[in-house]
C-alpha cells in the first residue's frame, strides 16, 4: 500500500484520452490516481504504461473498472480509492460520451437521450455524492473539476443532448461548490477541439487549417487540459477559485462568427 502522504486523485473515463492525460499530469505532480473506466483492456494497458518507470515515492495509478451510471459501481471506486491510499483529495469528472451528434430531435429516442445524460451528468453527480465525505476530510481541502465543453454555450443542429448535458454540468459545478465548500472546491474546464490521437496518428492526419483556424495556431492536446486541472485541483494556487468556468479552446469561442 501506498503511504498516505500522497494527495489520492480520482479520475474517470482515465483508460484515454484527457483523462488519461490528466492522470498523468497527476502523477507526475506526485499524486496517486485511481483510473476509473468502463474500459478493462486500454485501461489496464494506461495502469501499465503510466506506472512505468515511476520515481521512488512518486505516485501509482491504479485501474477501478467502473461504470459512472451505476451507483453501486461508484460507490465500490470510491471504497478502493479509499482502502488503496488511505485518503481521497480531488475527483475528476471526466467520463464521457463525447461525440456531441445525436439524431434529429423528431427521430431522437428517449433511450438515447437518457443514455447520454446518465454518463455525462448523471456520472459526475454519483461521483460526487460518493467522494465528497472524503474530500471534505482532505488534509489540504478537497477540490471536483468536471469536464464539460465549449458545447455548453455555442450550439449546432442535432447536438441537443450533449449541449443539454454539459451545461447542466456547469450547473451541477456552481451548486456543488456551495454545497461542498467551504472544505471542498468545485470547478469546471470547458474544452474546445482537443485531439486526443497519439501524437503520430495526428500528425498524419494533421490538416493545416485545422491548426490555422485557431488564434493559438494549434488545435488542443490532452496536456493543456490537464496542466489547468492541476492548478485548479491544487489549491494551493487556486484556493481562492470555486464554482468557475474556464474554456480552454486556443481562442475559437471569442471568434466573430457573422459570415462576411
Ligand atoms: P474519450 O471518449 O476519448 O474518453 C472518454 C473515456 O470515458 C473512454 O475511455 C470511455 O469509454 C469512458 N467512459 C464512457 N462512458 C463511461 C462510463 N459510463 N463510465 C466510465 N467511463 C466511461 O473522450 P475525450 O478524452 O475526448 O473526452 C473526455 C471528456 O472531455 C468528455 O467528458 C468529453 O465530453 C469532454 N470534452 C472533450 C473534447 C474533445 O475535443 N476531445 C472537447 C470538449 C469536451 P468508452 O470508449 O467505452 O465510451
Amino acid at each position: 500500500m501506498q503511504t498516505k502522504e500522497h494527495p489520492t486523485a480520482l479520475v474517470t473515463g482515465a483508460a484515454r484520452g484527457i483523462g488519461e492525460g490528466i492522470a498523468a499530469r497527476l502523477l507526475a505532480a506526485g499524486w496517486n490516481v485511481v483510473l476509473a473506466d468502463v474500459l478493462a483492456v486500454e485501461g489496464r494497458r494506461t495502469e501499465a504504461k503510466l506506472n512505468r518507470g515511476r520515481k521512488k515515492n512518486f505516485g501509482r495509478a491504479v485501474l477501478v473498472l467502473c461504470d459512472v451510471t451505476d451507483e453501486v459501481q461508484v460507490a465500490a471506486a470510491v471504497a478502493r480509492a479509499v482502502k488503496e491510499f488511505g485518503r481521497l483529495d480531488a475527483l475528476v469528472n471526466n467520463a464521457g460520451i463525447a461525440n456531441p451528434y445525436n439524431p434529429s430531435v423528431e427521430k431522437l429516442s428517449l433511450a438515447e437521450w437518457t443514455r447520454k445524460m446518465a454518463v455525462n451528468l448523471t456520472g459526475p453527480f454519483l461521483c460526487a455524492k460518493h467522494a465528497a465525505p472524503h474530500l471534505r476530510r482532505a488534509p489540504g481541502g478537497g477540490a471536483i473539476v468536471n469536464l464539460s465543453s465549449t458545447r455548453a454555450f455555442q450550439a449546432e443542429p442535432h447536438t441537443e443532448i450533449y449541449n443539454a448535458s454539459k451545461a447542466g454540468l456547469l450547473g451541477l459545478t456552481r451548486s456543488l461548490a456551495l454545497s461542498l465548500g467551504p472544505q471542498v472546491r468545485v470547478n469546471a474546464i470547458c474544452p474546445g477541439w482537443i485531439d486526443t490521437r497519439s501524437a503520430k496518428e495526428s500528425a498524419a492526419a494533421a490538416k493545416r487549417e485545422n491548426h490555422a483556424q485557431h488564434p493559438v495556431g494549434r488545435v488542443g492536446r490532452p496536456a493543456d487540459i490537464a496542466e489547468l486541472a492541476l492548478f485548479l485541483i491544487e489549491g494551493s494556487r487556486s484556493g481562492f477559485i470555486t464554482g468557475q468556468s474556464f474554456i480552454c479552446d486556443g481562442g475559437m469561442s471569442v471568434k466573430m462568427v457573422y459570415e462576411e
